[in-house]
């Protein structure tokens, strides 16, 4: 095992869990035994809410100015310490280096929003009748929970805590158990950026795990990123429990693709979507819906998709489980008829044969009620699905039950807006792969895509984190009587 036993981390330490239950942390790279995490009890969670709950009066009544201060120190420490947390990432997750960077580079980029969060939480002040004013104040909702997905180890995590703690709230954060290294690491950081201890708690483990926080009376608010059926879950248990709640569920992102699109662009971007992080991010495009005579753009599809090598530019998927669901829709669908134009089934990785590693794979005259249409791959696999309209298209896109991302790809104007205002998802884009709204823009899908009101992070998680105090103030006696009186 190459890292020790990991450890939960509560009031500004590491703590070994109350549960003997354990899972194996296993790099998808070349299957070595990583670590193993604890699959901890209701007592660790106990033990968690106790800390957070303990440094929540002192946390929340420090002046958001001085709590920012924290945030900008654990930015300059992620800029230092990229390296090291990108390796870490690529070895317990499996994307490729340069994703990691990436991955890394988004979270400064999250911190640095939640830095300016001063500026935009300054509420409001008017005189509402003669000496009497009314002015509102962003209060922190309490201790918050944070449940996050595999995909992305440190950039999910980073979408919840800067912002929720900057604005004076203290968390429990669950990280996958499927990667758990990256938030150990992450909380040395806040550490050091000078945040108080029990401000910010790790409880790992799983179904257990989220289940306990979604009843704990000490929680006020849950916030879950993860697959649909999950957030579904989440969402109706929390909310049972009265908590407030915002579920982030999975995706089927359709590319909309038009003749006059420009195909070298349009196919590079096509497939970068589909295979970058092996396909397993939620705004992955997943079906390219080609509108008309389109076959140039799928050649060069095709000629993308070829150029890229499993264990170089395309990593590992997460596990085996993965790798054999994926290659299950893959099969399917061939059986049902559909053309496997690339095809990145048992693809091997010289050296690296215990890896879990999909090629990039092109599946054409897919048809809508296929379940490579229809359902979530999380792979490195687009399904191409013909039409003669924009209306067709549409409507395929509309009929999908997710509604994280689409894009459209075409020169037109006219079309790109007909299309942008017909789609059914949260985030929609005009000739972009992976429409992902960059801070201070939120960042949010809709219909099974979300559950819950707002988005998770720029300026719409704000209501989210925080609840709206208004007081009235009479200053003066001679502001006379009247019904507020
Ligand atoms: P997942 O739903 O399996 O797991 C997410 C979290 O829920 C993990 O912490 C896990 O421990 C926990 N969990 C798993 N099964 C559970 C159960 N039965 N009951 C209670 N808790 C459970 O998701 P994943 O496989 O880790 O991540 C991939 C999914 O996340 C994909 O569907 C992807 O689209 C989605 N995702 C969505 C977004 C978004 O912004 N909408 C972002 C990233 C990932």
């Amino acid at each position: 095992m190459k890292y020790p036993l990991i450890q939960n981390f509560v009031n500004g330490q590491p703590v070994p869990s109350a549960s003997a239950r354990t899972l194996d942390v296993i790099s998808p790279i070349d299957g070595t035994l990583l670590s193993k995490v604890p699959l901890s009890s209701k007592a660790d969670l106990d033990q968690a809410v106790a800390a957070a709950q303990k440094a929540l009066p002192g946390w929340s009544r420090t002046p958001i100015k001085e709590r920012v201060q924290i945030f900008f120190r654990y930015k300059n420490l992620l800029e230092k310490n990229l390296k090291e947390l990108s390796l870490l990432i690529q070895e317990e997750n499996g994307k490729t280096y340069g994703e990691a960077v990436a991955e890394i580079e988004k979270s400064i980029e999250l911190t640095e929003f939640a830095t300016s969060l001063p500026q935009l939480v300054t509420g409001e002040v008017l005189e509402v009748s003669s000496g009497v004013e009314c002015r509102t104040e962003y209060v922190p909702v309490g201790v918050v929970a944070s449940i996050v997905p595999f995909n992305f180890p440190a950039m999910v995590p980073n979408w919840t805590i800067p912002n929720a703690l900057a604005l004076g709230n203290c968390m429990i954060i669950k990280p996958s158990e499927k990667v758990p290294l990256t938030l150990g690491r992450i909380a040395s950081l806040l550490k050091e950026a000078g945040l108080p201890d029990g401000v910010f708690n790790i409880v790992n483990g799983d179904r257990v795990m989220v289940e306990a926080i979604c009843d704990h009376p000490g929680i006020d608010a849950v916030s879950f990123v993860g697959s649909t059926k999950v957030a579904k879950l989440v969402y109706q248990r929390s909310t049972q429990h009265l908590k407030r709640c915002l579920a982030l569920g999975g995706a089927k992102n359709h590319l909309i693709v038009l003749p006059d699109a420009m195909p070298v662009m349009t196919a590079q971007n096509v497939t970068a979507s589909m295979s970058g992080c092996a396909g397993q991010r939620c705004m992955a495009a997943s079906a390219m819906v080609a509108v008309g005579s389109v076959d140039h753009i799928i050649e060069k599809v095709c000629e993308e998709a070829r150029k890229i090598v499993p264990g170089q530019n395309l990593g590992a998927v997460i596990s085996r489980e993965a790798k054999e669901r994926i290659e299950r829709y893959i099969t399917e669908a061939e059986q049902q008829g559909a053309r496997i134009l690339v095809d990145g089934r048992n693809t091997s990785v010289t050296g690296k044969e215990n890896g879990t590693y999909v090629g990039p794979t092109v599946i054409d005259y897919v048809k809508p009620d296929m379940a490579v249409a229809r359902e979530e791959i999380f792979g490195p696999v687009i399904s191409i699905i013909r039409t003669k309209t924009v209306d067709e298209a549409l409507a395929i896109e509309n009929a999908n039950p997710y509604g994280n991302a689409a894009s459209v790809y075409t020169q037109s104007g006219g079309i790109a807006r007909y299309v942008t205002d017909r789609a059914s998802a949260g985030m929609v884009g005009v000739n972009v792969g992976v429409p992902v709204p960059r801070e201070p823009f939120s960042f949010g899908g809709w219909n099974e895509s979300r559950f819950g009101v707002g988005d998770i992070t720029g300026k719409s998680s704000i209501g989210f984190w925080t609840k709206l105090k208004k007081t009235t103030t009479k200053w003066n006696p001679e502001s006379g009587i009247n019904w507020m009186s």
